[in-house]
């Protein structure tokens, strides 16, 4: 008998053999039979808790390949400047926020705009505010920063400052003096003055991130830790139960043996599955490699930030442990580098994945197909790349219709998965799925509704090579699904994003969001 029957709903099982279904059964944590109501009726004893969904959609359980959870945490913890419609409202709500906040220690803040402001803020309007902690407030696109004086002082940072290359310190063209606005890397000089959390402030951060995670329907995330200290914090929250879905631990290859460290008491809800190993930088800033120079910047390829031997030396390093390599190389040199490390490494059973692949060709994808390299992408990162900066003027009308060219990558039998990386890009499992179905730019490389969420379930678990436990609803796969009020197949593109989670299933339980 089954412990839980989900009948009347709209299923999504992502299985080829039987695409859709009508109910679910559950015994104990694992998936107990799929099938039509008769038939899971068969399965509902006197114990058995029953939901009629009532025609709601269900899925398997969401999976973010790519997200840096304490991150997004430390971002929940800031204001949140997004609905500030003008100057004085903004200021209000830094008031509010110095009022709870002790005195010289900083506020962070995020999402104004100066359009809605209807103007930029001003370090006075922010020391009218607050004259009594630093303050720096992030504009949406994180790109720009309004600081206060306090901020300016803590950060050294004067009249005299040289913003660093790619930067820019505003001033007031009469007078000199600092404004206080700071943009792209000239923004680090005031953010570095920021002090790390504390590991009881992080930890608080990690788990509001984990509540917001799970209510956003995934139960299953690859955590990329950027610092040692949230391997502490994943440990504790695993070990303290905390943890409301499954955790692939990412980590860049100088923690590798701290990751290793980490002690689970099931592999299916905690394990290390991978190590990051940075090939090239950012192609906004360009510092993806290139073979061909950027198109607005004759002699500039971006830069190889490893050798294809060293990169080999490093591959070997994370494949001795038994974890995946996940390398991460934007541009066409860097991604052909990739490649030729992994056709002279030796056959074994680790998946081999290159994250954000962005910049690709023809050549590329049919080697990509030929090592059966998994393909890790975000979709929201595509749409800001077209429309925040353009990836057209950077690249040249021919190589940016080889910008994440997702449709092409799929037709040619390569497995590509999605994630957000959040807090980058919001968190949102629904914004990614409509992204790659609509996307503007370059729409030949749109995917269907059914091939953006195979990115987010049955894809995603073969990245980690758990395939066989999650990923689709089928019989003996352990039972996490989501409960949605829509259906992303069939409901208008457009409105993928404002699918609204209702039922999270994961392990078996109900969790409710
Ligand atoms: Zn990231």
């Amino acid at each position: 008998m089954a412990d839980t029957a989900l009948i009347n709903a709209n299923i999504i099982t992502m299985n080829p053999d039987y695409p859709t279904a009508q109910a679910v059964a559950i015994s104990k944590n694992r998936i107990l039979k799929v099938g039509t109501n008769r038939q899971i009726n068969r399965l509902i004893g006197d114990d058995t808790k029953v939901l009629n969904l009532d025609g709601k959609t269900v899925v398997p359980g969401l999976i973010d390949t790519h997200i840096h959870v304490a991150d997004y945490g430390r971002c929940l913890m800031w204001l949140d400047l997004t609905t500030a419609k003008s100057i004085t409202e903004l200021q209000r709500l830094l008031k509010e926020k110095a009022a709870q906040t002790q005195a010289g220690k900083w506020i962070v803040g995020r999402g104004w705009n100066q359009s809605c402001l209807k103007r930029m803020p001003k370090t006075t309007d922010l020391d009218a505010a607050t004259p009594d902690n630093p303050v720096i407030l992030y504009h949406e696109t994180a790109m720009i920063c309004a600081v206060n004086t306090q901020a300016q002082k803590l950060a050294g940072v004067t009249e005299k400052t040289v913003a660093p290359t790619g930067g820019t310190i505003d001033k007031n063209p009469v007078t000199g003096e600092l404004t206080g606005i700071f943009r792209d890397s000239a923004a680090s000089l005031i953010w570095q003055a920021v002090p790390e959390p504390t590991v009881d402030e992080l930890l608080e951060a990690s788990v509001l991130a984990c509540q917001k995670i799970s209510a956003a329907g995934l139960t299953s995330v690859h955590w990329l830790v950027l610092s040692e200290v949230e391997i502490g914090i994943i440990q504790k929250l695993h070990t303290f139960g905390r943890l409301p879905f499954r955790v692939n631990v990412v980590v860049p290859e100088a923690l590798m043996e701290k990751a290793a460290c980490l002690k689970t008491n099931d592999p299916s809800v905690l394990r290390f599955g991978g190590v990051t190993i940075d090939v090239d930088g950012y192609l906004d800033s360009k510092e993806a490699a290139l073979q061909e120079p950027y198109s607005e910047d004759h002699g500039n390829r971006g830069k190889l930030l490893l050798t294809e031997e060293a990169l080999a030396v490093s591959v070997a390093k994370v494949l001795a442990v038994g974890v995946q390599p996940i390398i991460l190389a934007m541009g066409d040199r860097a991604v052909d580098t990739a490649l030729k490390v992994i056709e002279k490494t030796p056959p074994c059973n680790v998946r081999f994945r290159i994250e954000q692949a962005a910049v690709l060709n023809k050549d590329l994808v049919k080697r990509l197909k030929t090592q059966k390299v998994i393909v890790s992408i975000q979709p929201k990162v595509i749409s800001t790349e077209f429309s925040v900066w353009s990836a057209v003027q950077r690249l040249g009308l021919e190589r940016a219709s080889w910008l994440h060219p997702l449709k092409t990558l799929l037709d040619a039998g390569v497995t590509v998965v999605g994630g957000s990386d959040c807090p980058m890009e919001p968190l949102s499992p629904f914004l990614g799925v409509q992204e790659a179905v609509v996307r503007e730019a370059f729409p030949e490389q749109r995917l269907s509704a059914m091939e953006a969420l195979c990115m987010y379930t049955l894809d995603a678990a073969y990245s980690s090579g758990e395939e066989d436990v999650k990923g689709s609803i089928e019989e003996g796969k352990i039972a996490d699904l989501t409960v949605l009020n829509a259906d992303p197949v069939s409901v208008e593109p457009g409105k993928i994003k404002d699918i609204k989670v209702e039922l999270v299933i994961i392990n078996g339980k109900i969790l409710i969001v």
